[in-house]
């Protein structure tokens, strides 16, 4: 797989591409990324890539003609002829539709990616309409450039390729993970998994030795060795912590009877004296 990314600060990538799935990902040969200066694509002294708005306000944007300049230098097939199941074109964008698991599932069957960062006010919307197919947000909040929000793409794509991940497992069984759920959870025979399938909750939390660590000792329910009951604890804390703090994935959350009925507890424990404490 292959991303392009087009910036006024390709440096900003030596460092949050290199290290842990990333770095492995690259030196196998499975990813390549390749970062292309916007300024290299200027034609004036002072290498300009931005320009007053037209209409007036604060803020400069990035001029149309270098972005499109460093596109063509990539040979990329023009949008109207693309094949959208190989190659994508994204601008990164406050203003995009949000960044998803599903979304980086998507992407990572792409073979080429093309990701441009904005900066300033953003880029002449122009390129928008003529060579992307998808304007991303990572997020409601507002960066002031594309750059971080390509690291967090490309973080998040590169570690669903096959094998980029020590135990494929892993992207599986993780929150928003959309595996599907057994009917009746904490039933299935072999070893407990990191989880059974999140069907699109949390996932629940993790511990590790020691045993105990500053007078809290870990969850009864772990040290049981019994399979059924590890499944059926970790189902719980899913359900437990997305309704903590992420109660609209519920909604399309893929739950069964016994989920319902647990999430049916949870709520009415929901109480001051409850150990389910709101943290806003
Ligand atoms: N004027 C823009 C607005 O209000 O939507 C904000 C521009 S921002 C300061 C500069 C650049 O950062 C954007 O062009 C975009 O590439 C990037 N950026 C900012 N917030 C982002 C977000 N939430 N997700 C992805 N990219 C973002």
């Amino acid at each position: 797989m292959r991303f392009d990314i087009l910036t006024i600060f390709p440096g900003f990538f030596q460092g949050p591409l290199d290290y842990g799935i990333l770095k492995r990902a690259q030196t196998t040969g499975q990813v390549e990324v390749h970062t292309h200066d916007l300024r290299g694509f200027t034609h004036d002294r002072h290498r300009t890539v931005d320009d007053r708005p037209f209409g007036g306000g604060e803020g400069m944007v990035l001029k149309a003609e270098p972005i499109w300049d460093a596109f063509e230098s990539l040979g990329m097939t023009a949008k109207p002829q693309r094949d959208p199941t190989r190659e994508t074109v994204i601008l990164l964008s406050a203003q995009g539709r949000p960044f998803t698991q599903a979304l980086a599932h998507d992407l990572a069957q792409k073979d080429r990616v093309v990701i441009l960062c904005g900066r300033y006010e953003g880029i002449d919307e122009r390129i928008n309409d003529l060579l992307c197919d998808q304007e991303i947000s990572i997020g409601d909040y507002v960066l002031s450039g594309g750059e971080l929000a390509a690291a967090v793409v490309i973080d998040a794509v590169v570690r669903l390729l096959p094998g980029a991940l020590g135990n494929p497992d892993s992207a599986r069984f993780e929150s928003f993970g959309a595996d599907e759920v057994a009917d009746t959870p904490g039933t299935a025979d072999g070893p407990p998994r990191s989880t059974h399938g999140s069907g699109g909750l949390l996932d629940y939390p993790h511990y590790t030795r020691p045993a105990e660590f500053r007078g809290i000792p870990i969850p009864e329910a772990l040290m049981s060795g019994n399979h059924d009951v590890i499944r059926r604890w970790r189902r719980r804390m899913s359900l437990e912590k997305t309704l903590r703090n992420r109660p609209d994935l519920l909604e399309k959350a893929a739950l069964t009877k016994e989920d319902e009925k647990i999430l049916r507890q949870l709520r009415d424990e929901r109480n001051p004296d409850s150990p389910i404490k709101d943290k806003a």
